[in-house]
């Protein structure tokens, strides 16, 4: 008998390697064990481009409407990527106008291996970062300026008044820059940080530079300590705490901790901080990634793209040695939200189930090139994708516990 789904979660295919893999995903490991209940949005490159990419809004409507939704990895489209699919035109990242919808977060955090030790030894939780994906130098003016002169900030309100403040006098040529974020995106960023850090159970830091930078990053701690007095009762309720820091001071903590903590960060923090914790877990292939809007609506997916080089080895007739395992934990992370929105006790069990066998098949020596390439277990081969998946579902069918 098949486990029964109670609600359909929102599926969403993409590309290339990604997914040519997301198919074997399915018919491997989820259609043999679950009754998948899903409502399909094709985001392949084509299907945006025939649409005109309103197929990307209709799917990201979904997600706020079901709650939930899995993502395949997609092209962003670009001038050579418009040459090869012959497309009309550029179309915005389709992950942006996800996030943009949902108004969402997203959360990253490294799938731990025994026989893959991180950079940094003591880890033994995965670091999860919050990335805020509004503003800052992401949406900054900046003009070069040659020659002596002064530099003013310039406020005008709607009302016409107008506020200025000196910036510097500059003796001789140089750069300038203007950078800004909203109140209600930073709200909506805190309130997604608590509600991911209360479902994970994980203590929540976040880390800005309020000593140098009073009145903007004082803005974000101070809607941050807001944020945190409508959580405190939950928090206390499931053992974990809100802090704030200097960014100077998170970083050395992370460095010397043990994991297991949700760093919230600005932009570039998160920009930078999300590659540095993802090198230093070894592999693009085994890093989660979930968007989190702040109604409560989530969409999973790998952190990694459509794997491109692979799949044009894929089209050469190869079998490429490509990681699916980000992938299945999208759809594990999916399947056990549903699980617990819909309260299917069966579901849930499942979806960690199908994760031990994933992390099981790899420790037991059965892995992806990416993986050979950092293991400890040094296994003499590398399985291809198919292969690889294949074990899993021995695993999943009892055949090799
Ligand atoms: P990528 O698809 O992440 O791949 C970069 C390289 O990382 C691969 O060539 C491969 O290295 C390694 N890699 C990534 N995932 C792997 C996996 N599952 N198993 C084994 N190795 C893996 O990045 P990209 O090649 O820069 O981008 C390709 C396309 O993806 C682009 O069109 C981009 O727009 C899109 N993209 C989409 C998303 C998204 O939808 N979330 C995110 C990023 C990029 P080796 O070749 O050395 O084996
Ligand atoms: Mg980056």
């Amino acid at each position: 008998m098949k486990i029964a789904m109670k609600t359909p979660l929102v599926e969403i295919d993409g590309d290339e390697m990604t997914r040519v893999l997301w198919a074997a995903v399915k018919e491997t490991l989820l259609e043999p064990f679950v009754e998948l209940k899903t409502e399909c949005y094709d985001l392949s490159v084509t299907e945006r481009d025939k649409t005109g990419d309103r197929v990307t809004g209709e799917a990201a409507e979904a997600i706020l409407r079901y709650g939930v939704g899995v993502k395949c990895a997609t092209i962003t489209t670009t001038e050579a990527r418009l040459k090869e699919y012959g497309l009309a035109r550029l179309y915005p990242s389709p992950n942006a106008t996800i996030r943009a919808a949902l108004d969402g977060t997203v959360f990253r955090s490294p799938i731990l291996l025994p026989s893959v030790r991180p950079a940094v030894s003591t880890w033994t939780e995965p670091v999860v970062i919050a990335r805020h994906a509004y503003g800052d130098v992401y949406r900054a003016a900046e003009m070069a300026v040659d020659g002596p002169g002064k530099a003013e900030l310039v406020w005008t309100g709607a009302d016409g008044s107008e506020r200025r403040i000196s910036v510097a006098d500059m003796p001789g040529g140089g750069v300038l820059q203007a950078m800004h974020n909203l109140d209600t995106s930073i709200e909506s960023f805190a309130r997604s940080c608590f509600r991911y850090a209360l479902d994970a159970r994980l203590p929540l830091m976040f880390a800005a530079k309020d000593t140098i930078s009073h009145v903007y990053d004082g803005r974000f701690r101070e809607i941050f300590d807001a944020v945190s007095a409508e959580y405190a009762d939950r928090f206390a309720a499931a053992g974990i705490t809100y802090f704030y820091t200097l960014i100077d001071d998170a970083v050395a903590r992370v460095v010397k901790g043990r994991g297991g903590i949700l760093w919230a960060c600005k932009n570039y923090d998160g920009d930078v901080m999300s590659d540095m914790v993802a090198s230093a877990c070894g592999s693009l292939a085994m890093m989660r990634s979930v968007l989190v809007s702040p109604s409560g609506a989530y969409e999973f997916e790998a952190a990694h793209g459509t794997v491109q080089r692979h799949y044009y080895r894929y089209l050469n007739g190869e079998k490429p040695s490509t990681n699916p395992a980000a992938l299945i934990f999208a759809w594990t992370g999916a399947l056990s939200k549903r699980a617990e929105l819909d309260r299917v006790a069966e579901l849930a069990a499942f979806a960690r189930n199908l994760e031990q066998a994933v992390i099981g098949t790899i420790e037991s020596g059965s892995m992806t090139a990416d993986l050979q390439a950092i293991s400890s277990l040094k296994p003499d081969k590398a399985l291809d994708s198919w292969a690889f998946l294949e074990k899993i579902a021995e695993r999943m069918r009892g055949e090799r516990i």
